[in-house]
């Protein structure tokens, strides 16, 4: 999975990349506890800016061997159009300059008992270790489709290069043809997003392909702002009509049994019923990323249970898994509940360190969901602790009114950029 050669390590390490091969030169010192985190995606950068934050002496080692991150969040909009995909691209450079040391290479197995990470190099001991290595999909539940199957019908769950073959095959598909989107039972990662997602190819299909429609394939019967979805598909695609530009089958006519890419088919639901595409996007069912798998940190949901408090993995001390690979009770696999969690999780590392422990925290949740062209909806949840379960709180929050006007949905679409920028900057910007 991961290509990164030998000579492409000495070469990013003496780019300055891998600053870590010759030492620290701020507060790092031969006693200063050890951190390793274990994915520079969203919760793991996140978790190395907050220790760093809160305790300046940490000795913090982030692994993560992509030297460029593509964000998930607004690869829907790169999917219509409407940005580039160097818009949600976002380097590593930041970390050094902040006491983090970055080494590009994959953590290859944990050794929880003599609190040790091997890489392609050696290994690294740990005080302390953060997993936050994302998803993997469950290439064996649909039949006819897999790892080689996707590079042909993407699955573009994934950026940059996922991404970018869905644009190409838009773009290359006929006026009139079928876009076919399968939708994976829960929990997977940003429930919302395939629904963004069908609204954003309904977008550019009415700009420039309009005898053309999406047709969504739920292994479900509901999905979150379905209302709101729903409202929004009407008032831009013709939902509901003859003319609709998309289509949605619950679970019964819907989920998804196997897929045949040589006849660009799709058979779903009770009666095993075909559906042809010009451009078919499965969204496979998922799981927690390989490495947390492969070293004992998950249970047989396929997801990591932890400490709700902490994020301390519930089968490993001194280990704690956060993003979309913990299990969170009922925070939704998202950026944002990601970045919350990193922070409690920093919170917790450090008290832990100091052998206190944090008070009962609270943790949020936005999701805004981009329609079409100045229309945006929003959810956001607080959430906290309730005995070992981390719950809504009754009341908190809120979601864009089925009332709101053109004029409010306009303020939401303005809301979600500016979301993307704050949330990115704060996260892959230079400053702390
Ligand atoms: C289409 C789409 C739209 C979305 N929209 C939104 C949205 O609007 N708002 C929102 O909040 N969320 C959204 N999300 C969800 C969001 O992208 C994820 O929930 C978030 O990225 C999870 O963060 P993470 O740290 O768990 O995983 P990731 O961000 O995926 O980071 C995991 C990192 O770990 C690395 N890694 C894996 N294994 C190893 C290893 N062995 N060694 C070292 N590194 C490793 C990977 O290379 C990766 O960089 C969307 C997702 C999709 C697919």
């Amino acid at each position: 999975m991961f290509t990164i050669t030998r000579r492409q390590f000495i070469k990013l390490a003496g780019s300055g990349a891998a600053l870590s091969l010759v030492g620290m030169p701020w507060t790092v010192q031969a006693n200063s506890p050890k951190i390793v985190i274990i994915g520079g995606g969203i919760g793991g950068v996140t978790t190395a800016r907050e220790l760093i934050q809160l305790h300046p002496q940490l000795d913090i080692t982030l692994l993560e061997p992509h030297p460029v991150y593509h964000t998930c969040f607004m690869s829907n909009e790169v999917l219509s159009g409407e940005r580039p995909l160097e818009s949600i691209q976002f380097g590593y450079e930041f970390l050094q300059k902040r006491g983090i040391r970055w080494l590009p290479v994959p953590a290859l197995a944990i050794d929880p008992v003599t609190k040790k990470v091997k890489i392609p190099e050696g290994e690294l001991s740990y005080d302390r270790l953060v997993v936050s290595p994302g998803i993997q999909f469950r290439w064996d539940q649909i039949e006819g489709y897999g790892k080689a199957v996707s590079e042909h019908l993407p699955h573009a769950w994934s950026a940059p290069s996922q991404v970018a073959l869905l644009r190409q095959q838009l773009e290359a598909m006929p006026n009139g043809g079928t876009v076919i989107i399968t939708v994976p039972p829960h929990p997977y990662r940003c429930p919302p997003a395939p629904y963004e997602r069908a609204s954003q190819i309904a977008y550019y299909l009415k700009q420039y392909k309009p005898r053309s429609k999406v047709l969504i394939l739920d292994a479900k019967d509901g999905f979150p702002k379905q209302q709101l979805f729903m409202q929004g598909w009407e008032e831009l695609y013709g939902f509901k009509t003859e003319h609709s530009l998309i289509e949605w089958l619950p679970s019964q006519e819907g989920k998804v049994l196997r897929v045949d890419a040589q006849k660009m088919a799709v058979y779903a639901g009770e009666l095993e019923e075909e559906y042809k595409g010009s451009v078919i996007n499965v969204i496979p069912p998922q799981m927690a990323g390989q490495i947390a798998i492969d070293n004992d940190l998950s249970d047989d949901t396929g997801w990591c249970p932890v400490n709700k408090k902490t994020f301390e993995s519930s089968r490993h001390p001194d280990v704690y898994v956060i993003g979309d690979a913990c299990d969170a009770s009922q925070m939704p696999k998202s950026a944002y509940s990601a970045h919350s969690q990193a922070k409690v999780c920093a919170l917790a590392i450090v008290a832990s360190l100091k052998g206190e422990e944090i008070s009962t925290p609270a943790y949020l949740n936005t999701c805004y969901s981009v329609l079409g062209k100045e229309y945006a909806i929003s959810l956001s949840t607080v959430y906290r602790l309730v005995g070992d379960s981390i719950a809504p709180v009754e009341g908190s929050g809120g979601l864009t009114p089925e009332q709101a006007s053109a004029e409010d949905k306009k303020r939401e679409y303005l809301y979600a950029h500016s979301w993307f920028l704050n949330f990115t900057q704060g996260i892959f910007g230079g400053e702390l």
